[in-house]
């Protein structure tokens, strides 16, 4: 039982200092233009800050300070165990300010304050301190040559990453890539999304409090459109990592296409089947496949969208999932009773109920849920039966608490629904069946597969897609992969 109140949360957000300029070579700053755009709290629809738009200058700005920290080597060029002990103050730091940072990225996105303080904020700290843990125990590699040669394979930051983000985890997917890319020696210029950029600027000043060098962390906010697409044109910029939809992913790597071939890492959207077999322990499915899509509104890639349920249970399991959904608290994100907030803004909460109301017209049956109060930007959680593979509602991405029901008769038929989408982020599989956990598991075209669990996600296992849910890899020692080029240095000796 939380020892929060709600009051607590509201008294403490209206003693909130919110920092809303760039920040840029170590100082916050406003845009060479100017400029701002406004920030709504999405639960409340009121305006919490005028942030800075950021333009293309800006961009250029924040790239010519992270090259110069990177050449210079005040960063790179320490040693690990000291880029170490900054990342590890930082973590310590995030944790300190943990009620700040949740508050601030729930003012933002209105997810449920408990989640932001539990989930996201915590999460964003262990991502940190892992890396740096990481950091000091790789070595590269001696190459098998002959007695009169030598080849060492180094790994090498590969200089100025920039970093894109989404809004629906923005510290915890800013930490994804801050976290590797920064231990591993890099500058790193951010760009957070519009709408939530205030943990990443609060990060930007921890990182400094921490000890990381100015120049080398820049977060630069405003529109994707100006600023996402000066980094992913920009020919100072050596990678891009990205995470948000894929056809942004798609600009981008038109972008780098047109500039310098930059590599550039998407992770991307998602479909995620999630398949319930009859031999199942049901009550364990039907609490995860709640979770499963409910959890932070379903504004998660890795939601399980779909739920393919074998014919012979189908009744008794969405029974079981309505209850189960219907017990959801749905309400003010600053309650701590909360398990269900507002969508990120009036115009996806729009998108969202559309997706329902057209699913229903083309004769989708509502099992619960629905449109809820369409002045808020709430949608309750919303299940779908009667649902065919053909519909929208069944191949594109919703990004909200909604969730389609679809049965199959056998294993042959559910790995065949399960891989009809051109997304591969994650699955599920519920069976006691060991061989069949095995077998379908093996045959489902997804980078996560959680059998008998939900959204199996650890810092040492790597979290990405197949197919157009992208193909970079967030989290583990892989994501080092993306953060560092292969060097050869071959010596003749004598
Ligand atoms: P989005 O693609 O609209 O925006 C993501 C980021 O890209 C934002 O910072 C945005 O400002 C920027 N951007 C927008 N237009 C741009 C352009 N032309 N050039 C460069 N940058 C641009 O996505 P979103 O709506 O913020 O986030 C939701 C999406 O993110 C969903 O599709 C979700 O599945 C995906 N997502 C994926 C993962 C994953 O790990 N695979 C995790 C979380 C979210």
């Amino acid at each position: 039982m939380s020892s929060y109140t709600k009051q607590y949360w509201l008294e403490k957000n209206a003693n909130l200092e919110i920092e809303s300029r760039a920040f840029i070579a170590g100082k916050f700053v406003d845009a060479l233009n100017s400029e701002t755009y406004a920030v709504v709290n999405p639960a409340t629809k009121e305006q919490i800050a005028n942030v800075v738009a950021c333009t293309e200058q800006d961009v250029d700005t924040a790239v010519k300070h992270a090259r110069d920290s990177f050449e210079q080597g005040i960063w790179a060029n320490q040693s690990p165990s000291d880029r170490k002990a900054v990342m590890k103050r930082l973590a310590e730091l995030i944790r300190e300010h943990q009620e700040e940072l949740a508050l601030l990225e729930s003012i933002n996105v209105g997810k449920p304050i408990m989640d932001a303080m539990n989930v996201d904020i915590l999460g964003a700290a262990a991502c940190f301190d892992w890396y740096a843990e990481a950091i000091d125990k790789i070595y590269g590699e001696v190459a098998p040559t002959d007695g009169l040669n030598i080849a060492t394979i180094t790994k090498e930051p590969v200089g100025v990453v920039g970093a894109i983000v989404p809004w629906n985890f923005p510290l915890d997917l800013a930490a994804w890539k801050l976290a590797p890319a920064l231990i591993s020696g890099n500058s790193v210029v951010l760009k957070p999304a519009e709408q939530s950029p205030h943990t990443a600027l609060r990060i930007a000043a921890l990182a400094k409090e921490a000890g990381l060098p100015d120049g080398v962390l820049s977060v630069v906010t405003g529109h994707g459109h100006i600023v996402g697409k000066a980094m992913g044109l920009h020919n100072d910029i050596d990678c891009i990592t990205f995470t948000g939809s894929t056809p942004t992913a798609k600009l981008l790597m038109g972008y780098s296409a047109e500039s310098n071939m930059k590599p550039v890492w998407p992770e991307t959207g998602g479909k995620s089947p999630n398949l319930i077999f009859g031999d199942c322990e049901l009550d364990n499915a039907v609490e995860h496949a709640a979770m499963g899509i409910f959890f932070n509104q379903g504004e998660v890639c890795s939601a399980n969208s779909r739920i393919l349920v074998e014919c012979s249970i189908k009744d008794a399991f969405i029974q079981k999932l309505k209850v189960k959904a219907e017990s959801m608290v749905v309400g003010d994100p600053m309650d701590p009773d909360t398990q269900v907030g507002a969508l990120i803004d009036s115009n996806h909460a729009a998108k969202v109920r559309t997706y329902i109301q057209e699913a229903l017209d083309e004769g989708a049956i509502l099992v619960t849920g629905g449109l809820g109060d369409c002045t808020t930007n709430s949608v309750p959680p919303t299940i779908l039966d009667n649902v065919t593979p053909e519909m929208n509602i069944a191949r594109e991405e919703v990004f909200g608490p909604v969730v389609v029901i679809m049965p199959f008769d056998d294993q042959e038929d559910a790995i065949r629904l399960a891989n009809d989408s051109i997304y591969g982020l994650a699955a599920s599989v519920w069976t006691t069946n060991l061989n069949r956990a095995h077998l379908v598991s093996k045959r489902l075209k997804a980078g996560t597969v959680s059998v008998n669990t939900m959204d199996a996600l650890d810092m040492s296992t790597p979290f990405g897609g197949y197919k157009q849910s992208g193909f970079g890899r967030d989290l583990s020692l892989h994501a080092f992969d993306k953060f560092t080029q292969l060097k050869t240095t071959w010596i003749k000796l004598g």
